[in-house]
């Protein structure tokens, strides 16, 4: 089974190889650079390959430091930072020859990659944060973010990624007659690689909402759609309930993000700053009523003065006691969570879906049970 560090990965590897490609086949519109290229391209194969190294080797730091319950604000950039030179040196040392030769001046964008590296970090834990078992790489990103704020994210990963290449072009020498085209060469590649950059995050973007949507069209019985409000996504809720209205599901539900019990990631919404989001989400329910699933009753229970404190420990949970949860291997967990989800923090919905329709006797809540299970 292809793990999710390596689904990460494999999304960055394709969008980036599809950003060299763009950008070289642009570049190669100039004539006198055609020649320039055809020699330079086992070169620039290279470079990319190089590039999605170094991503590699910073996907899979964020998501240890995600696993192992570390916030992304104490990941150390700089050892990163340290780690990544060394991808580059090996580079250097395959590729120094006498057409060209490399001498990088890091104190010339050595902010810039780790600016980089930041953004990397961020996005991995904000996919890893919504990642829930059963998942596809697409349903995470729409759970995740928006549409435009996905690729605003991937944009700014390449533009960073652009303005290295920028500073970096410094450190590179041509000899012989190529030295006569670099000037050149470095301004064309750097214009096509701007103009690329925004086309392609916005193509990415794209097709991993497209594959998410059809998946909800494909489905063979309406599907209700199951989303996590964290931090980083609560402001964009609307926009996500506009999209999907139009499309044929039962309905979406939300829970808020529940951390495990060591995790500090900055997905999660503590209970006191809750209220306004919950507000928010009951005045969304009058305009998107057919489909957003939740009543005042179950909203009432996640509230700071709310009856959340009757469930949030592993003895009082009704999941927990009535409730079979199974791992991918098919083991037994105590929780859809996994066995370190912290219940102080807990943020599931079905808890005050359940509580609404039997302690409450809600009728909209008990509506919404009978419409999932019909
Ligand atoms: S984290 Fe899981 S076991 Fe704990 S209270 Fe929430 S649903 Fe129940």
């Amino acid at each position: 089974m292809v793990s999710r560090v390596d689904t990460l990965c494999d999304a960055d590897k394709e969008m980036m190889l599809d950003f060299s490609r763009l950008c070289i086949t642009r570049l190669g519109d100039h004539l006198p650079l055609k020649l320039f290229i055809s020699v330079l391209r086992h070169f620039l194969d290279a470079n990319v390959l190089k590039e999605i190294d170094k991503d590699r080797l910073i996907i899979e730091h964020a998501a240890a430091a995600f696993y192992g319950g570390k916030g992304r604000a104490v990941i150390d950039v700089n050892g990163l930072f340290e780690m990544t030179k060394q991808v580059d040196h090996e580079f250097i040392n395959r590729f120094s020859n006498t057409f060209l030769s490399i001498r990088v001046r890091y104190d010339d964008f050595a902010e810039i990659r780790k600016e980089r590296i930041f953004s990397f970090i961020g996005l991995v834990f904000d996919l890893l944060g919504n990642w829930q078992d059963g998942l596809s790489f697409a349903e995470v990103v729409k759970r995740t973010f928006s549409e435009e704020r996905y690729a605003q994210i991937l944009c700014e990963i390449l533009h960073l990624y652009n303005l290295e290449t920028k500073m970096l072009s410094n450190s590179i020498t041509f000899h012989g007659p190529a030295a006569k085209l670099k000037d050149l060469f470095a301004e064309k590649l750097l214009a096509a690689m701007e103009s690329t950059a925004g086309e392609i995050a916005v193509e990415h973007a794209r097709r991993a909402y497209d594959c998410a949507v059809e998946n909800l069209r494909k489905a063979p019985r309406k599907p209700v759609v199951h989303t996590t409000i964290t931090r980083q996504n609560f402001h964009a809720v609307e926009e996500f309930l506009d999209a999907l209205s139009g499309l044929p599901i039962k309905g979406v539900g939300f829970s808020f993000y529940t951390p495990h019990r060591t995790e500090d990631n900055g997905l999660f919404i503590p209970v006191d700053e809750r209220d306004p989001i919950l507000d928010e989400l009951l005045r969304l329910r009058k305009k998107y009523w057919r489909i957003l699933g939740l009543t005042a009753t179950m909203a009432n229970q996640f509230r700071k003065d709310g009856e959340f404190s009757e469930w949030n420990s592993i003895d009082k949970c009704p999941v927990n006691k009535v409730c079979n949860c199974y791992n991918a291997d098919g083991t037994l967990k105590p929780c859809t969570y996994g066995s370190d989800a912290d219940c102080s923090r807990c943020c599931c919905a079905s808890i005050p879906l359940y509580r609404a329709a039997i302690r409450h006797l809600d009728p909209l809540a008990l509506f919404m049970i009978y419409r999932m299970v019909k």
